[in-house]
């Protein structure tokens, strides 16, 4: 890393959300300081904030993402259950309608993921990942209330951001600089940095997107009874008969989130009849009977920019030295999949183990951290956008003979995961992004797949859990 005037080695964080913590944690005890600019004033306590909108909707974090953060920041999956949340296995703990029926649940224990609500699980990070700081050589600075808006430097070599603080007397609002050796932006979906490159002198990166048109709806409810309720979540996404779908999980204090999608042409609605209504058109009724005997307790939220986009600014010439982007800002996904955050922890992760971590004015050290996120994001891409790609349109919807023959051995497989506990574990290693998607196509898994017959799963939501 280039080495700031006062002889320092110094990183510059872009958003203090959940990569931007991680980015923090990533290079604790490998520079001197880090200086977090956000552009939010942090809550009291663990409440929604405006800057990370998608924070309303249900998020999962997945067993892949779920390791690196523990490896990251140990003890904060115990955290984050004694904040409440939701300790939930797959296929046993998540009752899910497949195009074929219902998912056997085979008590597999590979893969736990955590159902909880962002404002926790953020809050959560963040305090972790601050106090693991203070207790290194490393000093952390967060600029609360304070936005970034352009980076400093040339075409080449990017040396710090131009900030402005968002409240404050007109004096303290006035635009300064703040140079820095090693610029990470973490600034999420709405990153500007390729606008930026263009003050730098540069081509915006190239973008690879695929939009299915999806829109989400999520409101928060209650159990009237909760010894009635299930133990556990139920999910019926949506498929390409009926491409509506609606996912229940349980949250921390007993509360239940219920997120509704629908690609174009099917959107969920967001006033309050239209949203219940709504549920009884998704592929079973299920969620819709345990509605009835539900509280809500929020207003229905919406959220429509769901579309897959990769920026690759690992490609050759892509990156300026000094620059690095992690989590959101270089790649999101279209969240029905509970990818994101899982790709942020794994990208930090990555980064963690780059010489760009570890200091040291190399050039080339931030391109090399970036080919890391980008081979760190790649299955969790290859699952979506091969997901996607029969309900978008114009250029994201062409695909080649790899990708069509890939969409109709993943069809099968998938149906076959369903009901048999070999291609369901290779399925569920590579969508809880613990496996390459190699591991799809292991001599064993491909022909229990291609050879088997198609059989149904089972018709109703299953009561019993299966062993092994
Ligand atoms: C509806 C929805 C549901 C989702 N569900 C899941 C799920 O189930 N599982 C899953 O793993 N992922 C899910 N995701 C994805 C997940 O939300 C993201 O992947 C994750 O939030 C990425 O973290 P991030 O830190 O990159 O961005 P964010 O969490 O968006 O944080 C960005 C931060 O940068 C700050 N910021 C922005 N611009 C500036 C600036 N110019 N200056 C200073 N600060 C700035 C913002 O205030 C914010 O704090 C979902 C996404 C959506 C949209």
């Amino acid at each position: 890393m280039a080495e700031h005037s006062n002889g320092g080695r110094t990183a510059l964080v872009i958003g203090g959300g959940l990569a931007g913590m991680l980015a923090v944690t990533a290079l604790t005890g490998h520079v001197d300081t880090v200086t977090v600019v956000e552009r939010d004033r942090y809550p009291h306590g663990r409440a929604f904030r405006k800057g990370v909108p998608q924070a309303r909707h249900l998020h999962i974090l997945l067993s892949g993402g779920r390791h690196a953060l523990e490896e990251l920041l140990p003890g904060t999956v115990a955290a984050l259950t004694e904040a409440g949340a939701r300790n939930l296995y797959l296929p046993r703990d998540l009752l899910t309608r497949t195009p074929a029926g219902w998912q056997r649940r085979f008590d597999e224990r590979r893969h736990p993921t955590l159902s909880v609500t962002r404002p926790v699980l953020d809050a959560v990070v963040r305090e972790r990942a601050l106090r693991a700081a203070a207790g290194s050589p490393t000093r952390v600075e967060v600029l609360e209330a304070t936005e970034v808006i352009g980076l400093t430097g040339n075409a080449d070599r990017v040396t710090g951001v131009r900030i402005r603080a968002r409240d404050g007397a007109a004096g303290a609002r006035a635009e300064r600089e703040l140079p820095a050796g090693l610029v990470v932006d973490a600034s999420g979906r709405g990153s500007r940095t390729p606008q930026w490159y263009a003050a730098l002198g540069r081509p915006a990166p190239e973008e690879e997107t695929v939009d299915s048109g999806l829109a989400y709806a999520t409101r928060m409810h209650r159990p009237e009874d909760p010894d009635a309720a299930p133990d556990v979540g139920v999910n019926v996404p949506g498929r390409p008969g009926c491409p509506r779908g609606a996912a229940y999980v349980p949250v921390e204090d007993g509360n239940w989130l219920l997120t509704l999608s629908g690609v174009r042409g099917h959107h969920p609605p967001t006033d309050p009849a239209g949203f219940t209504a709504f549920t009884a058109t998704v592929g079973d009724p299920y969620v819709h009977e345990l509605l009835a005997r539900a509280e809500p307790l929020t207003p229905v939220h919406g959220f429509r920019d769901t579309c897959n986009r990769r920026r690759r600014f690992e490609r050759p010439g892509a990156l300026p030295e000094g620059l690095l982007v992690l989590g959101d800002a270089g790649c999101t996904f279209n969240p029905v999949y509970g990818q994101g955050m899982s790709v942020a922890a794994l990208g930090a992760l990555a980064v963690r183990g780059t010489p760009a971590a570890r200091g040291g004015p190399r050039p080339g050290v931030a391109a090399e951290a970036q080919r890391a996120v980008a081979r760190a994001a790649d299955t969790a891409w290859l699952a979506a956008v091969g997901a996607d790609r029969p309900y978008a349109d114009g250029d994201g919807a062409r695909a080649g003979l790899g990708e069509r023959l890939g969409t109709w051995y993943l069809d099968r497989l998938t149906v076959r995961a369903a009901i048999d506990p070999v291609v369901g574990a290779a399925f569920r290693d590579v969508v809880c992004l613990t496996a390459p998607p190699a591991r799809l196509v292991t001599p064993r898994v491909l022909l229990r797949t291609v050879l088997l017959p198609r059989r149904p799963a089972l018709p109703a939501p299953p009561a019993v859990v299966e062993p092994l």
